[in-house]
Order: structure tokens, then sequence, then C-alpha cells
């Protein structure tokens, strides 16, 4: 990538490099390749994810928020697996070099980073409409890792933290920008639910060994809990009174808020397998991690999925989750 003001040396540089050192990084950023060095005993875990500007952010959305939400969605799928991040690679195509928005971005993501101990090891910097592809790298103790087949039926349906709030976050934002409101401060909750995720990465190492089974919420409850049904070879039923709504889904009417919280993208929550009989041990974890961890329904043998209110109807239900390529 040419450009009168700043080089993609320069660019890589100033930006991108510096931030690469950890356990197990033998060599980072400036080289062919990015060495790494997992622990004996350990299977390394690996996922990419990719943000289109347009489609899964604003292009006047704050860069700092772009470069947190990429990484935390990409850390997430290493959340579910139950992998510990070792490093991080960002290939990003870019418009120009618009400085201070890639400080922002790189801070935005480093910080997360930093916190997480996700260094950034490497990457691919191009020229071309915004886009932000994430890879991570993590480690995981091998034959534990959590995977979406090993659910079985009569183990507990299990959810972390809350549901519907990235929706109704997402709602809140374009609504204001249709009334043409300002923009919300950095904290506002609605804002930070949608546009500052927490991928569950300590949640996802403690279910190592208690469960073989997890995924991280990104396209909705219900679609997600479907894959694990599918891989699974079982079925599930829920309550729609247990499952945890989002704070921010209290004003809305019920079947909405339902709604949001069943297929409402985005949360980054994991959904995982628990053995029936274990729910102290639960709430041990729970407590330990300062992080609700709410029974919401139970594996069955027969297939599909089956919501029932509170009188133990089944709800019907019209959204199932999120997909790119569905005909509208
Ligand atoms: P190559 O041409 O050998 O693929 P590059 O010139 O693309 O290497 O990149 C030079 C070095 O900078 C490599 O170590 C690469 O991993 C790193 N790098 C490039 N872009 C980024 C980025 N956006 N973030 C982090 N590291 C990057
Ligand atoms: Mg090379």
């Amino acid at each position: 990538m040419a450009d009168a003001h700043l080089s993609e040396f320069e660019l890589i540089e100033r930006f991108f490099s510096g931030r690469d050192r950890g356990p197990g990084i033998v060599l980072g950023v400036g080289d062919d390749c990015t060495l790494l060095s997992p622990r004996p005993g350990h299977q390394l875990a690996v996922s990419v994810d990719t943000m289109v500007c347009g489609t899964h952010f604003f292009p006047d959305q704050p860069a700092a928020a772009v470069g947190h939400k990429a990484l935390a969605a990409a850390l997430s799928d290493l959340a579910a697996m139950g992998a510990e991040p070792l490093g991080t690679l960002l290939a990003i195509t870019l418009p120009g070099t618009d400085e201070a928005w890639l400080m922002a971005f790189a801070e935005g993501m480093g910080a997360l980073a930093e916190r997480l101990r996700a260094p950034l090891i490497g990457g691919d910097t191009t020229r071309g409409p915004l886009a932000v592809s994430v890879t991570v790298i993590g480690e995981v103790p091998a034959g534990l890792a959590l995977r979406r087949s090993g659910a079985e039926p009569g183990n507990l349906v299990v959810v972390s933290g809350s549901l519907g709030g990235a929706f109704a976050g997402l709602q809140a934002e374009r609504e204001r920008r249709e009334a043409g409101g300002k923009p919300p401060a950095v904290q506002d909750a609605s804002h930070r639910r949608f546009f500052w995720p927490e991928p569950r990465i300590a949640l996802g190492r403690a279910l190592r060994g208690h469960t073989r089974t997890a995924i991280d919420i990104s396209d909705g409850l219900l679609a997600d809990l479907a894959h694990i049904c599918t891989a699974s070879g079982c079925g599930a039923t829920l309550e729609a009174e247990s499952i945890p709504r989002d704070p921010l889904l209290a004003g809305w009417a019920d079947a909405a808020a339902l709604s949001a919280a069943l297929s409402g993208g985005d949360d980054y929550e994991l959904l995982f397998a628990w053995p029936a009989r274990q729910r102290t041990e639960l709430r041990v974890l729970a407590s330990g991690l300062q992080l609700p961890l709410t029974v919401i329904g139970e594996f069955r043998r027969e297939p599909g999925i089956r919501v029932l209110d509170a009188t133990g109807q089944p709800v019907t239900l019209a959204e199932p989750g999120f997909d790119h390529f569905r005909a509208d």
C-alpha cells in the first residue's frame, strides 16, 4: 500500500508493532511468519473473524470501538472452545492512512489485547474498502476443548450474563441516528453492550473439565443453541421465563423483549451444557467468576428446540437468528 504520507511499513511500525510479546511467542511482528511455541500437552485453537465497514460497523463509528469489537468477536470464539489466547493476527484493508483513526483503532484493540493477554503478533495491511479481519490463536489442554458436539439428553442448558442487550443497543443507536441525536458517552450502557462486548475467556477456561460442550452467542440464542443440538444429535426445551433478559430490555413489550433475548445477536455470552446433578458446582463457578450463570432449560432426546411459557405452553417463534446469506 503506497501513500504520500505514510508507507505501508511505517504504518505497521507505528500502529501495529511493539505489542507482540507474551508467553509462547518466539517471534512477533516483522518477519515472514510469526513463531509460536505452545506449551507441551496443548492443542492450538485457531479462528478468524471479519468485520466489514457498513455491514458490521457504522462508517462513522468511533475507531476505538471498531478495534475493540473486531478483537472481542474473534476472542469470543476462543472462549467458546475453552482456549486461552496466545496471540492475534490482524489483516486490515484501509481506504487511506487516516492517522487519528488508526491511532484510536490500535488503542481500542490494544487495550483489550493487553487485558486478555492476546498480543498482536502479525498481520497484513492492504489498501481498499475498510475491512478488518482478526485471526486468534489460542491453546487448550489436549482433549479438553469445548466443542459443539457432546451435549447429552438431561444436561442443563446454561447461559452466562444476560441476553438481548446488544440488540437493544443497536436499536437505540439506529433510533438516535434517525432522530439526529448526539453520540452517546462511551460508558453509556446501551452503547457498551453493542459496541464494546466482553469475550468470556475466564468462563471458557473455567468450564474445561466440567463440560465438553459450549458455543458463544453471536447469531442469537436459538440459532446458536440449534448448532449445539445439530452437532450433538439432540434437541432442547427452554423456559422463556428463565432466560436472563438484559436490563436494557426493561421498558420493552414482553413479546419484543423475549424475541430480542432469543434471537438478538452480538451478545457474545457463552451457552453450554452442564451435568444436571452439579447445580451446586455451577453456583460456585458463577460466584467465583462474578458472572451470572443461568439454567434456562434442558437438552432432550427429541430433536428440535421448544420454548415454553410460564404455563408450559409452547411459544411461537419468529426469527431464528442472523444469517448473512438469508434471502430477504
Ligand atoms: P510479507 O510480505 O512477508 O507477507 P508484510 O510485508 O505483509 O510481510 O508484513 C511485514 C510484517 O508486518 C509481518 O511480520 C506481518 O506479520 C506484520 N504485519 C503486517 N500488517 C500487520 C498488521 N496490520 N498488524 C500486525 N502486524 C502486521
Ligand atoms: Mg514474506
